[in-house]
């Protein structure tokens, strides 16, 4: 039978202030902002993708900067960390990068076989990883001022936080195509494709508090699905665990579902297409403010009232 899902497609997350947030991924890690759109659902806000060259599934973060929100927390009930993957002999490089930009870190664990871990966040407080390995043939996207063999792949892996991991665990082997792949401790990881940027671990968390929105916090994970037809296949497995899912929404460069898994975490199921170039070019990816049809008769207001950002990667070289 074919699998509905074969992975991880983006994690998006909320931020505070717009320019921080594209200093940080670009300037700091070097992801390229793929896209520069709107919150679809209430477009007084940007909607930044994050990714590889071409924001490949598996690679793409994306955020709502709301100025000024109040933080968030992490625990239980939420994604509480988003990692990326690097390779091993990129360590020493990325603990000095780190330093030199004043980010706070911890020290390097390891974690499963042949994984080591840094924890860090960004200005708002979301939690992030590097995770050094030798697993991910995936190329590293460089804008140029971070060398290739050193540069980001794409994710690793995210960590969900949950008072048992059972329930969450059920919806991901029964409906969404995952397998146990390994477990450590409170640690069980999940993937529908057992490679890097896949990985799903479940953190038995019961002692945790409760995690609350706000920015630094993840609003949604979203899984990757191929096409339309097994969206709707997909949605109706959704249907029959009685998880009421939204209909089929169109974001421009996928379509998407919505739910919320028995933990208190939102997933979403996307098809991996059309992508990001589906309204300008792979070349220019994220460089002007693309906005889908019904809110382009607002562009001009929208243009004025958005903050003005600009990328700028000579501060992060
Ligand atoms: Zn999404």
């Amino acid at each position: 039978m074919q699998q509905l899902i074969t992975g991880i497609h983006h994690v998006t997350a909320v931020a505070g202030n717009a320019q921080d947030n594209i200093d940080f991924y670009v300037g700091i890690l070097g992801l390229r902002l793929v896209k520069k759109t709107v919150n679809f659902d209430g477009p007084d806000v940007y909607h930044f993708y994050y990714g590889d060259e071409n924001g490949n599934p598996g690679s793409i973060l994306t955020f709502f900067p709301y100025q000024g929100l109040v933080s968030g927390r992490h625990g239980k009930g939420m994604l509480n960390t988003t990692a990326f993957s690097v390779s091993t002999s990129a360590l020493n490089y990325w603990l000095e990068r780190l330093k030199k930009f004043g980010i706070t870190y911890k020290e390097p664990q390891e974690r499963f076989d042949g994984e080591t871990v840094v924890y860090f966040e960004d200005k708002d407080g979301l939690g992030l990883e590097l995770v050094f390995n030798e697993k991910d043939t995936r190329p590293g996207f460089t804008l140029g001022h971070i060398p290739v063999e050193h540069s980001v792949k794409g994710f690793y892996n995210v960590e969900i936080w949950a008072e048992g991991y059972e329930r969450t665990a059920g919806l991901l082997t029964e409906q969404l195509d995952h397998k146990l792949i390994s477990e450590k401790g409170n640690r069980f990881r999940f993937a529908a494709t057992n490679t890097p940027g896949n990985f799903v671990d479940i953190l038995c968390s019961p002692h945790s508090m409760k995690g609350l929105a706000g920015s630094g916090t993840v609003h949604h994970i979203a899984f990757a699905t191929p096409g339309k037809q097994t969206q709707a296949d997909v949605r109706l497995r959704i249907v029959k665990r009685m998880l009421n899912p939204s209909p089929i929404l169109d974001r421009n460069y996928f379509t998407s579902i919505y739910f919320r898994e028995p933990g208190g975490v939102l997933f979403e199921v996307a098809t991996s297409g059309p992508g990001f170039a589906v309204d300008e070019s792979a070349e220019h990816l994220g460089e002007a403010l693309k906005l889908p049809a019904q809110y382009e008769k607002d562009r001009e207001k929208l243009e004025k009232t958005l903050p003005t950002i600009i990328v700028n990667i000579d501060k992060y070289r």
